[in-house]
C-alpha cells in the first residue's frame, strides 16, 4: 500500500496502485507521488535506466490511476521528506501501467486550500479522496464497529426494521413514499424505529440495537440532515441506570476506537437543576454555572434596582475575559438582545460604584477571579409581568452561551486539553417534564414521543396538572450538545390510552394511528426502555470536524439537496400516472 513503506522495506520489491497525487518533471528524472487510502509514496522514473518508461511517465497527469512495480530504496538524508511517514524511502520504477486517465479535476485532493462546499459536494468523489475525508470516514467506521462489537458482547442483537412503514410520532414531518399498488396510500419513512423496537420487546428480543437511518422532513438548521444515523437500542426490564450503563459502555468503546479515553459513570442532573443552574436542558459544563446572588443585596437595594425579588438575580461568570472597554460593554448589552421589557441586565461596573459591598459579595458568591467577566440579570418587577423561573433562567442561559462563544479565545474552555475530564463533559439530564404547553395550539404536547412513561407518582396529575408531570425520560449531553435521548416506556395499554387522552387524542383517533401498537401492548408486554444516540454527531466530535457533512459521505445541503446526484428531481408523467399522482400548479 502506498502509505505503508518504511526504511525496513529498502531492497524489497513493491507493487503500488493508486492515483498520481503530484508529478514533478526534472528532465532526466520524473518524480511521481502515488496515493491510495493509506498515504503517498514517491516513485522515481529515471530516463537513463528506462527511456521508454520515462517517456510514458511524462504523460502522467494528476489523478491518473497507475500501477507501478519497483524496488524500494532509502533516500539520501538531504532528500528525505520528514512530513510524511514514507518520506525516508522512494520506489525506483521498473514497470509502469496506466490503468486509467483522468480529466483535469475541478480541484485536487492534495490542494492546500479547499474549494467552496458546493463544489466539494458536487464532486464528492474527488472530495472524499482528500486525506481529511478519508480519515473522517475511517473514524466513523471504527466508531460504528466498536459500538456494534460492544453491544454484541453485552448480548444485544442487531435487528433490522422496515424503512417503508407508517408514520412514527417523533414530532417532525414524514417523508412519504406513494404506493403504486394502492393508489392514494402512502408509506412513511421512519423518523425512528420507535414502535418497532418496542414491538421487538413484546416479541421476546430483550436486548435490541440497530445502527439505523432515520428520516425527518424538517426545515434544516445548519447541523441537521434529512436522513441521519442513530444508534438505537431497547431493552426489557431495565431501570434507567441500566440503560445509562450500556450507553456509557459503548461510548467508552467508541471513544477509545478514536483514541480518546473518557470517564464513566457520567454525572447526572435533573432537568429542573439543569434549567436552574445553566438555563438549558443541555448544559455546557465546561464553563461555570449561573449563581443566584439575591442574597448579596438588601431588600431595599433590590427594590432600587427594580428587580423582582421573588425570582433569582442571576450572575453569569465567564473566566479570564479581562477588563472591558465601554464600547465592548455596550456591545455585550446588544448581544443580550431585546429582552429589556422583562429582564434587567445590570451594569456591574456601575454597581461597583453604587453598591460596592453587594458587588464584592456577589463576586464572592460566584467565586469570581479579578479577570472574570460577570454579567448580572434579573427579572423586572412590574405589574402585569408573568415571568417564570424557567423563563428567566433560559434567557440568562442563552446569554451565557453567547458570551461564552464571543470570548472563547480568552477563556479557552472549548479547546481540547488532552484531559478527558475537561474535554468531554458528559452528563445525564433526567426527569424531563412530560408535556410542554404549545402557545400556538393552546394545548399540551408531549415533550418526548408519546410512548414515554410518566413517573408513577405523577400519574394522578395527568389531567389535573399536566405541567407538573415528570417523565422517565433522559438525555445524554456532551459539552452542551444533546447526543441522544430515551426513556422508560409505557408498557400498559390502559396507561398508554390515558396518555393519548391527555394529549387530546380521543380513542378513535388513537386507534386509527396506533391501533396495531395498542393491540400489541395487550399481549403480555414486558416493562421496557431504551435510547437513541446520533452516530453522525459522535463521529463529528471524534473527528474534530466542523459540521455533520464532514463525516457523512454523501450529505445533503441545507436545502435538502444532494448536489452530486442532483436530487430531488421531478419525475416523468408515466411514473406519476402509475402512482395516481397529479402535481398541483
Ligand atoms: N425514538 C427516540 C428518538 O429517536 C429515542 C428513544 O426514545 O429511544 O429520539
Amino acid at each position: 500500500m502506498c502509505g505503508s513503506l518504511r526504511p525496513a522495506d529498502a531492497g524489497h520489491k513493491a507493487v503500488l496502485m493508486g492515483w498520481v497525487n503530484r508529478r514533478r518533471d526534472l528532465g532526466n528524472l520524473i518524480f511521481v507521488d502515488i496515493r491510495d487510502r493509506s498515504g503517498v509514496t514517491q516513485v522515481v522514473f529515471n530516463k537513463e535506466l528506462n527511456p521508454a518508461m520515462h517517456e510514458k511517465a511524462s504523460s502522467l497527469r494528476n489523478e491518473f490511476v497507475i500501477a507501478v512495480v519497483g524496488s524500494v530504496k532509502l533516500r539520501d538524508t538531504n532528500t528525505a521528506n520528514k512530513n510524511i511517514p514514507t518520506g525516508d524511502v522512494e520506489v525506483i520504477a521498473e514497470e509502469l501501467r496506466l490503468l486509467n486517465e483522468s480529466k483535469q479535476p475541478p480541484f485536487l485532493p492534495g490542494d492546500s486550500t479547499l474549494p467552496n462546499e458546493e463544489m466539494r459536494l458536487k464532486y464528492r468523489y474527488i472530495d472524499l479522496r482528500r486525506d481529511a475525508m478519508q480519515r473522517n470516514i475511517e473514524i466513523r467506521h471504527k466508531v460504528a464497529l466498536a459500538i456494534r462489537n460492544y453491544l454484541s458482547s453485552q448480548g444485544f442483537f442487531e435487528i433490522e426494521t422496515p424503512f417503508m412503514t407508517r408514520s412514527t410520532p417523533e414530532g417532525a414531518r414524514d417523508y412519504l413514499v406513494p404506493s403504486r399498488v394502492q393508489p392514494g396510500s402512502f408509506y412513511a419513512l421512519p423518523q425512528s424505529p420507535q414502535l418497532f423496537k418496542q414491538i421487538l420487546m413484546i416479541s421476546g428480543f430483550d436486548k435490541y440495537f440497530q445502527i439505523v437511518r432515520c428520516f425527518r422532513d424538517e426545515d434544516l438548521r445548519a447541523d441537521r440532515q434529512p436522513e441521519f444515523t442513530q444508534i438505537d437500542l431497547e431493552m426489557s426490564y431495565p431501570q434507567p441506570e441500566r440503560v445509562w450503563e450500556v450507553v456509557e459502555g459503548f461510548l467508552t468503546a467508541a471513544f477509545r476506537a478514536a483514541g480518546q479515553e473518557i470517564q464513566t459513570p457520567f454525572p447526572r442532573m435533573s432537568y429542573d437543576d439543569a434549567i436552574r443552574l445553566y438555563g438549558s436542558d443541555k448544559p455546557d459544563m465546561r464553563l461555570p454555572e449561573m449563581t443566584d446572588v439575591r442574597e448579596a443585596f438588601a431588600a431595599s437595594d433590590l427594590d432600587k434596582l427594580g428587580a423582582n425579588a421573588a425570582l433569582p438575580l442571576l450572575a453569569i461568570r465567564i473566566p479570564s475575559v479581562g477588563k472591558l472597554s465601554r464600547k465592548e460593554r455596550d456591545e455585550n448589552k446588544e448581544l443580550f438582545g431585546a429582552h429589556a421589557a422583562e429582564f434587567n441586565l445590570l451594569d456591574i461596573d456601575r454597581l461597583e460604584k453604587s453598591m460596592p459591598d453587594a458587588a464584592d459579595q456577589l463576586k464572592g458568591m460566584s467565586s469570581a477571579h479579578p479577570d472574570d467577566l460577570i454579567a448580572l440579570i434579573g427579572a423586572r418587577d412590574s405589574p402585569g409581568l408573568k415571568t417564570t423561573l424557567a423563563g428567566l433562567c433560559k434567557v440568562v442561559g442563552g446569554y451565557r452561551l453567547k458570551l461564552a462563544d464571543k470570548y472563547s479565545d480568552k477563556h479557552k474552555a472549548f479547546e481540547r486539553t488532552g484531559d478527558p475530564r475537561h474535554d468531554f463533559r458528559f452528563l445525564w439530564v433526567t426527569d424531563f417534564p412530560m408535556f410542554e404547553y404549545d402557545e400556538e395550539s393552546k394545548t399540551w404536547v408531549p415533550a418526548h414521543h408519546p410512548f414515554t412513561s410518566p413517573h408513577e407518582k405523577d400519574m394522578d396529575k395527568l389531567e389535573s396538572d399536566p405541567g407538573a408531570v415528570r417523565a422517565q425520560a433522559y438525555d445524554v449531553v456532551l459539552n452542551g450538545t444533546e447526543l441522544g435521548s430515551g426513556s422508560i416506556r409505557i408498557h400498559r395499554q390502559d396507561i398508554q390510552q390515558k396518555i393519548f387522552h391527555a394529549l387530546g387524542m380521543n380513542e378513535e383517533e388513537a386507534r386509527a394511528r396506533f391501533g396495531f401498537f395498542l393491540e400489541a401492548l395487550e399481549y403480555g408486554t414486558p416493562p421496557h426502555g431504551g435510547i437513541a444516540l446520533g452516530l453522525d454527531r459522535i463521529a463529528m466530535i471524534l473527528a474534530d470536524a466542523e459540521s455533520l457533512r464532514e463525516v457523512i459521505p454523501f450529505p445533503k445541503t441545507a436545502r435538502a439537496v444532494d448536489l452530486m446526484v442532483d436530487a430531488p428531481t421531478p419525475v416523468n408523467e408515466k411514473q406519476l400516472n402509475d402512482l395516481g399522482i397529479k402535481i398541483k400548479g
